[in-house]
């Protein structure tokens, strides 16, 4: 099953729980995206030649408020992923409590196989032909895979053009908000960068307690983390200095295994400089596959880098109690058929991973009323979301005898249907 099948299957199986005369409604604003924008973004590349490259935009849905979600450049973009990703985006909001609807983009891509200033042009290109279809209450993007601040400051430099040209009115805190995960020194706000990865530690700290998942041990719960950017590494980082045991990393070609644990610190000082784990020589652990990671003996499995990576061809082999998504979608739906019956607890990308878009959240909100929050003050805020998101959760699931993820759906097709009722009535 792919991401789209596999994301409105999740969507029914979560409107079985749902009162009879809510689910029409839902289905019908759920089942498909509100607008789906396809674009042929003209390359030139350094020797002179052009080439053309596929961008999408999806804006799920807004009933909630403005579309927010991600720009992606990976190879595998294509409509029916950035359109599985944008309703996802519209569950995860929801389930943060966030008055934000869901949307999604991307460029069908490799970034590592083009220069920095082929990157910079091609950004600039998509910031020039997405300006139109976004603004700061209608489509808010932010970075995701294969994207960071950098993406974000030539993208809204771009919307900031546009906007002159189009003469749309907004002032300039309102054209700063109409983009998050900024540089700090434009607009940014501080703990955007680590702040995925900080929800994500926030709601494992509740389900670890919540589930007493540490009753009776004496050592640290063992973790293996895969994928080592953005989010792989901050979870790894902070998983490490808050009392787990992180055991194994890894990035697209494979990665390290100890079980005496790894010094995060000093594998991303190698990465910087070897450029991929493999090509690092003489380190004092095991080289892993990304497949062999999944399957490790610890106790926390954490995937955050691609979807589809926990699948019916090894969802029998994770060895794992728990697995935290910090990927969006790395768990196909037959995967989780076989994890719930092996009594696997999958804590769901929609919640454990929502950490980045509070933060974008928080950005938005000081852009626009002209304020600048310190990081206690952002990190606090964070925890407060985070911990109550995830409490729902698991109690919703507990309450309709369900899993966590679909525990979430209900809880966000409520607050949808909320919405919507408001609106319509
Ligand atoms: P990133 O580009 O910073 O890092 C991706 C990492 O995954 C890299 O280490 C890369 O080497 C690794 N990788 C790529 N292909 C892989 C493969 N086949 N197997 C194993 N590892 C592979 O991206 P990111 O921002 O860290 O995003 C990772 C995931 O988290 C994505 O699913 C993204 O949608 C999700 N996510 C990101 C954010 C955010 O704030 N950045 C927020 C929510 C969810």
């Amino acid at each position: 099953m792919d991401a789209v099948a596999s994301s409105l299957a999740q969507l029914s199986q979560a409107l079985n729980l749902i009162p009879k005369e809510k689910r029409g409604y839902l289905h019908n604003v759920l089942g498909g995206a509100e607008a789906v924008i396809s674009f042929k973004l003209p390359l030139r590349r350094d020797n002179g030649k052009l080439e053309t490259v596929d961008a999408f935009r999806v804006q799920y849905n807004r009933t909630r408020g403005p579309y927010k979600g991600g720009l992606r450049y990976h190879p595998q973009v294509s409509l029916a992923e950035v359109t599985a990703l944008a309703f996802w985006m519209t569950i995860k909001n929801a389930v943060a409590d966030l008055p934000l609807g869901g949307g999604k983009g991307g460029i069908a891509i490799d970034p590592k196989l083009l220069s920095t200033s082929e990157l910079e042009r091609l950004t600039r290109t998509f910031g020039k032909y997405l300006s139109p279809h976004i603004g700061p209450y209608w489509d808010i993007p932010a970075p995701d895979l294969g994207t960071n601040a950098d993406t974000m400051r030539w993208l809204s430099e771009e919307y900031h053009k546009s906007a002159r040209r189009l003469k749309n009115g907004y002032h300039k805190s309102e054209l700063l908000a109409t983009f998050t995960g900024k540089p700090l020194d434009f607009g940014g706000s501080r703990v955007r960068t680590e702040a995925t990865g900080l929800g994500g530690l926030f709601v494992l700290d509740t389900i670890v307690r919540m589930f007493k998942l540490e009753r009776g041990r004496v050592d640290p719960l063992r973790v293996a983390v895969q994928g080592f950017g953005n989010v792989g590494y901050h979870m790894a980082l902070l998983l490490s200095e808050n009392g787990y045991l992180v055991t194994a990393v890894s990035d697209s070609r494979g990665g390290f295994f100890n079980p005496a644990g790894l010094n995060i610190d000093r594998l991303a000082n190698l990465k910087r400089g070897y450029g991929s784990f493999k090509n690092v020589p003489n380190f004092p652990a095991t080289y892993v596959s990304n497949s062999q990671l999944l399957e490790l003996p610890v106790d926390i499995l954490v995937p955050a880098a691609l979807e589809n990576q926990i699948t019916a061809d090894n969802a029998k082999r994770v060895q794992a109690g728990v697995v935290l998504e910090m990927a969006n979608g790395p768990t196909s739906f037959e995967g989780e058929e076989i994890l719930v019956q092996q009594k696997t607890l999958v804590v769901p990308d929609v919640l454990a991973n929502a950490g980045g878009v509070c933060v974008s959240y928080f950005e938005w909100q000081q852009n626009l009323k002209g304020q600048r929050w310190t990081a206690n003050r952002v990190s606090e805020r964070l925890k407060g979301k985070m911990v109550k998101a995830a409490v729902s959760v698991i109690r919703t699931a507990k309450k309709q005898k369900t899993s966590l993820r679909t525990g979430a759906y209900v809880m966000a097709l409520e607050r949808i249907y909320g919405a919507g009722h408001q609106v319509g009535s």
